[in-house]
Parts: structure tokens; sequence; C-alpha cells
């Protein structure tokens, strides 16, 4: 089976749990600081903070920059749920943004503007499927109407400029990622104060760890503010540093497997359409297009399917999930609903090749009707 992603997982990372298990500290050691250090270098960024899940810094995120009860959020709804309920875990009320359009389908600037009242806050940013949102366009935004920006980078690591658009950035490990760390996540925060407040927070809001108390000669602490454990462990950051390494190359990979889709889907499915104009600033996370208006979705998925190809929804919209749509039944977003309902996932990730795109290409198009005959592809 084809699948719509694969973790790359090998002796690299073998050899990188051996020897945590080798050294016997298992828990926010030096592992965890090394690929905290390691990941703010390929952001270019100051320093960043390794937590348990892109969930976990969201919460992080919001909780640290004080959003609560009584403050609006705007967020996107073609996203996944943990983008919304973040919002929901500080006590502050979710505000569903639409997507600009089907070929753009990131958060629409006229629509935020328009959700816009005096308790909105915050603004969360995702840069859907990798491709970057707009960052001046969102920086000037959020200044004018005085609102914190926040990156949900869960589909870019690595890609230049992410997670410089405003306070905070949260990215994922999660299995299905550009890289992986089975579970994990990571906070990239423009000031001090405020990763400061993050770093203790993630720990229970503590003001030393295990590992200071060890090295130090005061075995007390004192907590401050209210905390979690949101921790990361050693063992995952030790495969986040092997998977740190490969990381742009598999994202140039993605990169040229998107490149090879377009091609051939312009020739060979012309009906379907592929969001975002190439080239354009992106992770290449997902690969996402539009059937044609008339499609039956549900023969398409099963027909490819049979031929050994997976294929999934980004995103059933957040608001029509059952619980969102009993908390807020009145949020109407026309373009991401009409999204939602014609988008189709296709495989890509780094142990693909061309062949694998042609072999989906080809299926894609004998799902919708527009059979070509086999090898018609150079
Ligand atoms: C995967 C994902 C998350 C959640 O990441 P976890 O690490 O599983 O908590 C949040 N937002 C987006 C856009 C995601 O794709």
């Amino acid at each position: 089976m084809l699948l719509v992603s694969e973790p790359v997982l090998g002796p690299d990372e073998q050899t990188a749990l051996a020897s945590v298990i080798e050294s016997g500290w298992v828990t926010m050691g030096d592992r965890v600081r090394e690929f905290e250090q390691a990941f703010a270098h390929l952001h270019e960024a100051e320093d960043s903070i390794a937590v348990g899940s892109c969930t976990a810094a969201l919460h992080l995120i919001l909780h640290a920059l004080g959003i609560g009860p009584g403050d609006e959020v705007l967020v996107p709804s073609l996203t996944f749920v943990a983008t919304a309920n973040s919002v929901l875990y500080v006590g502050a009320r979710p505000v569903f943004v639409d997507i600009d359009s089907a070929e753009i389908p990131l958060m629409s600037l006229d629509d935020a503007e328009a959700k816009c009242t005096s308790r909105t806050k915050a603004i969360i940013l995702v840069h859907f499927a990798g491709y970057l949102a707009h960052r001046d366009t969102w920086q000037s935004f959020a200044r004018r109407k005085g609102l914190l920006l926040i990156e949900d980078a869960a589909h870019a690591p690595g890609l230049p400029a992410v997670g410089t658009f405003g306070e905070a950035a949260a990215f994922s490990f999660y299995g299905n990622k550009n890289m992986t760390t089975a579970e994990g996540g990571a906070i990239i925060a423009r000031s001090r104060a405020l990763r400061e407040t993050i770093r203790r927070a993630r720990s229970h809001g503590m003001t030393s760890s295990t590992r200071q108390r060890l090295t130090s000669r005061r075995p007390d602490y004192d907590v401050t503010i209210l905390g979690f454990n949101y921790r990361m462990d050693d063992l995952r950051a030790a495969v986040g540093l092997a998977q740190l390494k490969k990381l742009p190359e598999w994202n140039d990979t993605r990169r040229r497997l998107s490149l090879c889709y377009r091609q051939l889907m312009a020739e060979h499915c012309p009906a379907v359409m592929i969001p975002f104009a190439n080239p354009w600033p992106s992770a290449h996370h997902l690969m996402p297009v539009v059937l044609p208006t008339a499609t039956d979705r549900q023969p398409v998925i099963d027909r490819l399917r049979k031929r050994g190809i997976q294929t999934t929804i980004h995103y059933p919209a957040v608001h029509h999930l059952t619980f969102y749509r009993e908390l807020y039944p009145d949020t109407f977003l026309p373009r991401t609903e009409e999204f939602a309902q014609r988008e189709l996932t296709l495989p890509l990730h780094p142990r693909m090749n061309p062949a694998d795109v042609e072999q989906v290409v080809n299926s894609l198009a004998a799902a919708l009707g527009t059979e070509f005959p086999l090898g018609a592809i150079a």
C-alpha cells in the first residue's frame, strides 16, 4: 500500500536510542538540550523548547501569553482540531476564519478582519500543507489590530522564515509529519522572557529541573506559576537529532515529488485543481488536490484503495465536527466547507519516487474515468 505519509526510520535512529539507554539518563537531559539548540539553529532562531507534542506547544504558548477567559483567538477551520482545542484549554474562545479560496486555502485576511472584535487577542496561522502564509500581510494586520501572532507550524519544520512571524511558533514531530520523534513538538519564541515562562510552565512551573538539582548545591526548588508536564524525553530527542540532520534533504525530495505531481496532473488529470501557485515557499507536508465540483469523492477513494493507494482528507472542517458544531452551531464558512468537501490528499513522503507519483496520477485518472493507456506517461 502506498501511504499518504510514512516516517523514515533506520539504523541512525536505532543507534541514537541505544546510546540514550546506555547513558542511563532518559529524560530532560543533554539530548533534549542538544535537540533544542539544533532545532533552533536550523530555523535561525536563538533557542527552542522541546515539548511532548504540538498540542502541548500551542497550549503553552497561549498560557504563557496570558490568553484566557473573555478573550477570542482567530483560527482557521481548515486545520487539525488541536489548533482550536488549544484555545479552549486556556478558557478563551476560538473564532473560525474562512480560507482565501480553493486556490489559496490559507486564512483569509478579509474574513479575519470581519471576525475581529474588541475581545480578539491573538491569531493562530496555520501553514496549511506546508505552504507559507504571507508574513508581511499578517504582521501588519496584527500590528494594526494590536493582536498577538502565533504560528501553528506543524506542517512546516525546516522551512526558512517559519517561526519568525510573531510571538511564537509550534511544531509537531508526530509520526506522520515531515520529521518525527514518534510523539513530540517544539516551540520557537521571539522574546527570551516568553521562552523562560514557557520553559518553566513545561515542567510544573518549577524553578529548577531534576538535572539542575543534581549538579547544583541546592536541592530545593520553588513553583512560581501554574505549570504542566509537557516535557520531552531524551529517547525522543535523540531520534529528533538524527531526523533533523535529514530534514532539509527530505523537504527537498518532497518539493521534487510535488513538482512531479503538478506536471503529470496538468497533463493527465486537467480537471483536478492543485492549490497554491508554483513555486511557493513550502515544506510540502501534504499533496492536496481539489476534485471537480460534480465528482463523488468516496468512489474515487475506493478505486484508489483497490489499486493500493491510500488517500485522506485535509481537513474535515473543524467547525463541522460534532463537538464544535454543538458549541458554535451558527458558524458558516462557505469556502472552507466547499474545500473540505472536494479535497483529496495524495501520498507524499520522502520514501516515494517519481514512478510512485506516476502510478498515483495514472490511478487517479482511471478513478475519475479519464483513463489513459498505461505507459502513456513518459
Ligand atoms: C499534527 C498537527 C497538530 C498536532 O500535533 P501533535 O504533535 O499531534 O499534538 C496541530 N496542528 C496541526 C496543523 C497539525 O497538523
